[in-house]
């Protein structure tokens, strides 16, 4: 390992690459309401908050994740697209 040692130096010195985390597919949106009245009414859902990254959404966008699904699969659909093209 004295090699790699060398190359890799032994001050633990390493470019601190930002950790690349895919991106928050939104799965769960929970509904957020305003008025306490208008909880449970699904047409008054002030805004959307993702459960795992927390970011806030208004009712249309929410809407549209659900329509488009995932940015994964819109990922995936993009991919087979190319591969068709270049049969
Ligand atoms: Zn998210």
């Amino acid at each position: 390992m004295g090699v790699f040692d060398k190359l890799f130096g032994g001050s633990g010195k390493r470019e601190s690459v930002a950790v690349e985390s895919p991106p928050c597919p939104h799965a769960v949106l929970m509904p957020r309401w305003d008025s306490v009245e208008d909880m449970g009414n699904a047409d008054k859902v002030t805004r959307f908050i993702c459960e795992a990254c927390h970011e806030e959404f208004t009712p249309e966008e929410a809407r549209e994740f659900q329509q488009e699904g995932s940015v994964a699969e819109r990922l995936v659909y993009q991919d087979a697209a190319e591969e068709s093209n270049s049969n």
